[in-house]
């Protein structure tokens, strides 16, 4: 195996930090890599961004009128607090889009980050 960092949305192996482990049994359980490509995403037509996630405004509005995205799928790998967070803002989006305005609470912007 070897460690890896974590610079500018990106995975780098760090060279030199490779090490045998020795196991009867290894069990990968590996993380959400990013949003399934060629499926009923390219059919919809939404655009990815620069890390292969779905774009989306300040709305949580995807490329696509009226397909909203929230959680992970426009986020990256990320953690449940920010999955519900992003949940109920997506939820003010998608009620301003569909009534006009919204009295729905929306935590947080896709663009939150957590604090350094
Ligand atoms: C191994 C592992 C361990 C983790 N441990 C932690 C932890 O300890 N603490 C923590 O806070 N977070 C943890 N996370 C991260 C956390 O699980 C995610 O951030 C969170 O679940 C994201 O929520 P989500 O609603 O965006 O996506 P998901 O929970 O992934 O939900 C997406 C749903 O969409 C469904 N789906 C996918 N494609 C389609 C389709 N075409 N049609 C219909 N449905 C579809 C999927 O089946 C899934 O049910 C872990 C993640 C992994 C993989």
């Amino acid at each position: 195996m070897h460690e890896v960092s974590f610079v500018d949305g990106k995975f780098e192996k760090i060279e030199g930090s490779e090490r045998e482990l020795p196991a009867d049994l290894v069990f990968l359980a590996l993380g959400f890599v990013g949003p399934e490509k060629g499926s009923w995403l390219e059919e919809l037509g939404v655009a990815l961004d620069e890390r292969g996630n779905l774009k989306r405004d300040d709305d949580y509005m995807s490329s696509v009128p009226g397909v909203f995205v929230a959680g992970d799928m426009g986020r990256g790998q990320s953690l449940i607090v920010w999955a519900i967070a992003e949940g109920r803002a997506c939820a003010a989006g998608v009620d301003g889009y569909l009534m006009g305005s919204t009295s729905l609470p929306s935590p947080i912007p896709p663009t939150a980050r957590p604090l350094a």
